[in-house]
């Protein structure tokens, strides 16, 4: 069950509330987060809601039967909108296309891909500059030097940044330079990271683990989410199945099944997803008519050059071709699904 109370609640109210859900025999913990307070409440007994709903400082009271209750559409039906300084940048009905290389590299690369987002309309850049590499002795990032230089390039294209945190300590330096923060596939179970990313007042892009079902990448985004931080974006990119014809299994299934299940958006990374280049198009199309909110995909002025994730990676010829089959499939899949 999830109490919602006023964000500014009088102590003796609360002690009141407090008092009820212990009568109930229930355990309650509280979650503070910049716009809101909420007092999660664990236990079995049947009893009326009303006896605490009726109480003063309650605003909002649901039974959610999920395990994890704060991310769950039976707690809020509204889609979360994902704002930057301000600015709605994500939400449900109006499509996001993130696009950028898999790897900040180096000052050419990424003024042509600003330009080449700018272009198209695009308003949030993607680059890596702490790589989770498989193996140790390829690129692994520029790090926070590669940050500070792919802020002030994308800064003065009006982009925003998402980009990728593998550990607490990054947290701090990245935090003046980045926008959106990416939990990648093998981070997704980092209870650690995903708490002290809750502590944070920017979002948190978390994809799902190699292996996750999608039930754990739920209960992941609600570690962020009872952490304090509420803006939060959840990102299929292909899980490991037995299949070795290509790089990841893109579950397209988990798309529906999310989107019923959380008011969190919910975008597709079908690079990583299938990691062919020639098949990024029709995976990112069908990935489209499946109901994200949203695709993420890597671009590079030469993918052949790529230091990192060239197979998957598009040129500008491609991805133009890509962003503009992306509109006319937006448009019929609002004319199918009114
Ligand atoms: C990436 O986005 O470049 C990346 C490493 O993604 P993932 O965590 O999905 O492998
Ligand atoms: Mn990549």
């Amino acid at each position: 069950m999830i109490i919602q109370v006023q964000k500014n609640i009088e102590q003796i109210l609360l002690e009141e509330i407090h008092n009820k859900i212990k009568q109930i025999g229930y355990k309650y913990s509280h979650v503070i987060t910049p716009s809101n307070h909420y007092i999660i409440c664990i236990g079995k007994a049947e009893f009326d809601i009303r006896i605490l709903g009726c109480l003063d400082g309650v605003i909002d009271i649901h039974r959610v039967s999920d395990s994890y209750k704060l991310v769950s559409k039976k707690w809020r039906v509204k889609p979360t909108e994902i704002k930057i300084d301000g600015q709605t940048m994500i939400k449900e009905g109006e499509f996001s296309v993130i696009a950028g290389p898999c790897s900040v590299e180096n000052e050419q690369q990424l003024e042509a891909i600003c330009q080449h987002l700018v272009q198209n309309n695009i308003k949030i850049i993607r680059g890596g500059v702490f790589k989770p590499r498989s193996s140790p002795y390829t690129f692994r990032g520029l790090g926070i030097e590669g940050l500070k230089m792919f802020s002030n390039i994308s800064k003065k294209y009006n982009l925003k940044i998402i980009t990728e945190v593998m550990e607490i300590s990054q947290i701090e330096q990245m935090y003046p330079y980045t926008d959106i923060f990416q939990v990648g596939t093998r981070n997704s179970q980092n209870f650690n990271l995903l708490e002290e990313l809750g502590k944070i007042e920017k979002p948190v892009l978390l994809k799902r683990a190699m292996s996750g079902t999608i039930d754990e990448l739920l209960h992941s985004a609600e570690y962020i989410f009872s952490s304090g931080n509420e803006n939060l974006i959840l990102c299929e990119r292909g899980i490991r199945t037995y299949e070795d014809a290509y790089r990841n299994t893109l579950d397209l299934n988990a798309v529906p099944i999310l989107k019923e299940k959380t008011h969190l958006p919910v975008i597709v990374d079908p690079s990583h997803g299938i990691g062919i280049r020639r098949f990024v198009e029709p995976m990112t199309l069908s990935a489209i008519m499946s109901g994200c909110d949203g695709v993420i995909i890597e671009i590079h002025p030469t993918p052949e050059e790529a230091l990192s994730d060239a197979q998957q990676t598009l040129n500008f010829a491609e991805s133009q071709s890509l962003f503009n089959k992306i509109k006319e499939v937006v448009k019929m899949r609002e004319k199918i699904y009114v």
